[in-house]
């Protein structure tokens, strides 16, 4: 796209927001996960490499990064929702999700039914942030909202919250190395991940559905899910 932060047209300009394994996360000075790959993938068939923009996830999920044309196209576990729908162009389905509720080892919060008067971390703009805002009133939380799972990770560690939400799969991947966290509730909110592009870039749109379409048929997608998040 022309209107692209980079006007270079053999680049292919990426929002992104780290840490979020094991979708995407920096390894050394590179970036690399689920997400990358598929973008490589997609810079290949356009014939063009992939620059990496990080940016706060709020300005990815409301579509401010895309349609200012910091990027041509968004890749953040961003979960497919109406109003993401409405102001940016989200490509079919690649990645089926839930939220978690993880804690510090040893808390005595169990469940969401034990939240009463805790403060509750989640990620600014995420679907994460609105279950909890939905449902902070009936469990008597209070929600908190961080920039980056990276902050939260930190405030739950330091005790400056009680407990978090957020996607499962990359909770998954974070309490693999956090001995110090644990994950003690799935909350089956059955979201599904796509990339987002300007909202009336079409062109990019079927390059993105068409390179999926293909990665479902000819069986890279199984391979990059067994290499990423496993079976
Ligand atoms: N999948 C969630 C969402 O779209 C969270 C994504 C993220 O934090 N990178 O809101």
């Amino acid at each position: 796209a022309c209107t692209s932060g980079s006007d270079d047209d053999s680049t292919l300009t990426v929002c992104t927001n780290v840490p979020f394994a094991p979708f995407e996360y920096k390894d050394g000075d590179e970036y690399v996960g689920f997400d990358m790959d598929l973008m490589n993938r997609l810079a290949d068939r356009l014939d063009q490499t992939v620059e990496v923009v990080e940016i706060s996830f709020e300005s990815i999920s409301s579509g401010e990064a895309l349609n200012a044309g910091t990027c041509d196209i968004a890749a953040a576990g961003l979960s497919i929702t109406e109003e993401r729908q409405d102001a940016m162009g989200m490509s079919q389905a690649y990645y089926r999700a839930d939220q978690a509720l993880v804690v510090p080892t040893g808390s005595a919060v169990a469940s969401l039914d034990d939240l009463s008067g805790l403060q509750v971390a989640v990620q600014s703009g995420s679907t994460g942030e609105a279950y909890a805002n939905d449902n902070a009133e009936q469990y008597g939380f209070e929600v908190r909202a961080f920039e980056s799972m990276g902050d939260i990770a930190s405030a739950l560690s330091t005790g400056a919250v009680g407990a978090s939400i957020a996607d499962l799969a990359t909770w998954n991947e974070m309490i693999e190395t956090a001995s110090d966290l644990q994950l003690v509730q799935t909350i089956e909110t059955a979201e599904h991940y796509g990339f987002a592009v300007q909202k009336d870039d079409t062109e990019l749109l079927d390059e993105v559905n068409t390179m999926l379409d293909e990665i479902f048929a000819d069986g890279t997608y199984a391979e990059l899910y067994e290499k990423w998040i496993g079976e």
